[in-house]
């Protein structure tokens, strides 16, 4: 059949009219790294091609005194590993050498990560949490389940990067097995966080015995994926893919844009496999200085997120994880942007705004309620007026 490679369909064919545009991201980055766009259409050859060093990262980029000490000096701290497809971003749609770009900011290490006061490896304290290794168990009707290791590409943010330390973590059987036995044996878990890592690195194969297991258990209700292929290695999310999810629905996804640069041809085809198969997409941001932290970045991105039908749903206040104090930005900053969008975009693309904690998610927002008079509730309006609501109060 056109466009296979072989039974495993490595390269989709939804995606070959990217790869026969000369102009298109695939197409042009196909080429730097010196290879067919059919070739870039492999989510597997972007695995065992990341970018992981600074002699390879300097072949395609021109990269900054900071960056190229920072893949020497943090290979023992948290490596980098990124997808051609993903530094086809730094090089194509934003300036080569612009090292306030959104995409290598979140992507490239940076001598600045050496320098943190307050981070910590584990802010959401889930090892704690975890009653059997990888199950992280905080909300009783849920846990998120953490069988996958690898990604393609290591946010220089994770609040995960304790887990880079050790090996072997990668959809380990006894990891995978002992999660499920705990699923099981818990009736009032009804809804499983399939993550990692990104559990999308995996066959086809692998992922629906995974779910075959799961729905195998009566009280699971709701399957959902945290997934960042569709923004990191969009070819991964693969109509094939979703075709064999949606014979285990109720499915969701959610996936983590948090820029309207990665918004491009290629994640909007990842998101529409999922979406037209009846697969819900969210988006969970992080608020991330330079990246997303102003209102008209933050505008941009719930837009362009609602044009590809990936529904902003969370907006994360960064945690303090080592090494990206550079990254942060204040609760007050955040409040600001957040109520910046409001009025101004349907409600249907605002995301909340949350810090999360060892105890579950905190939202946060401007506090539009200014107090009561009797049964009086005593309002400020999206344009800043005083609005009072007779009655509502008791
Ligand atoms: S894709 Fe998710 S789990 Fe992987 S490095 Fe990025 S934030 Fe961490």
């Amino acid at each position: 059949m056109a466009g296979k490679d072989s039974a495993t369909n490595l390269i989709p064919e939804e995606f070959l009219h990217l790869a026969a545009q000369p102009d298109s991201l695939t197409a042009r980055t196909a080429e730097r790294f010196g290879v067919t766009p059919q070739t870039f259409l492999n989510w597997r050859w972007h695995m065992k091609h990341q970018v992981v060093n600074a002699e390879q990262a300097a072949a395609v980029l021109r990269l900054s005194t900071s960056e190229s000490e920072g893949f020497e000096k943090l290979q023992h701290l948290f490596n980098a590993g990124i997808t051609p497809y993903y530094m086809g971003l730094m090089t194509s749609s934003l300036v080569d050498g612009n090292e306030s770009c959104p995409i290598r900011l979140q992507a490239l290490p940076r001598n600045e990560e050496l320098r943190d006061s307050l981070g910590v490896k584990d802010p959401l304290s889930e090892v704690p949490h975890s009653p059997v290794r990888e199950v992280v168990h905080v909300y009783p009707d849920r846990v998120a389940f953490c069988v996958a290791q690898l990604c393609p590409v290591y946010c220089r943010y994770c609040f995960r990067k304790r887990r880079d330390e050790e090996v072997g973590l990668h959809f380990n059987r006894t990891i995978v097995d002992n999660g499920i036995a705990y699923i099981a044996s818990n009736p009032a878990i009804r809804d499983v966080l399939i993550t990692g890592g990104d559990p999308f690195i995996a066959a086809d194969q692998t992922l629906e015995h995974l779910v075959q297991r799961l729905r195998a258990i009566p009280h699971v209700e709701i399957i959902r994926f945290g997934t960042r292929t569709p923004v990191t290695l969009p070819y991964r999310v693969t109509a094939d893919l979703a075709r064999m999810l949606a014979r285990y629905h109720p499915i969701y996804v959610n996936t983590h844009f948090n820029c309207a640069e990665e918004i491009t041809p290629e994640a909007t085809q990842a998101v529409a496999n999922l979406v037209n198969h009846g697969i819900p997409v969210g988006n969970q941001a992080v608020l991330l200085k330079g990246v997303n932290d102003s209102p008209e970045k933050m505008m941009a991105l719930c837009r362009q997120l609602m044009k590809i039908r990936a529904r902003p749903y969370y907006v994360f206040h960064p945690h303090a994880i080592e090494g990206t104090e550079h990254l942060r930005v204040s609760v007050r900053r955040g409040i600001e942007i957040m109520k910046s969008l409001r009025g101004n975009i349907t409600g249907l693309a605002i995301p909340t705004y949350a810090l999360d904690t060892p105890s579950g998610k905190i939202p946060i927002q401007h506090n539009y309620i200014l107090g009561h008079e009797g049964d009086d509730l005593i309002l400020e309006t999206i344009r800043g007026e005083i609005w009072r609501e007779t009655g509502v109060y008791q």
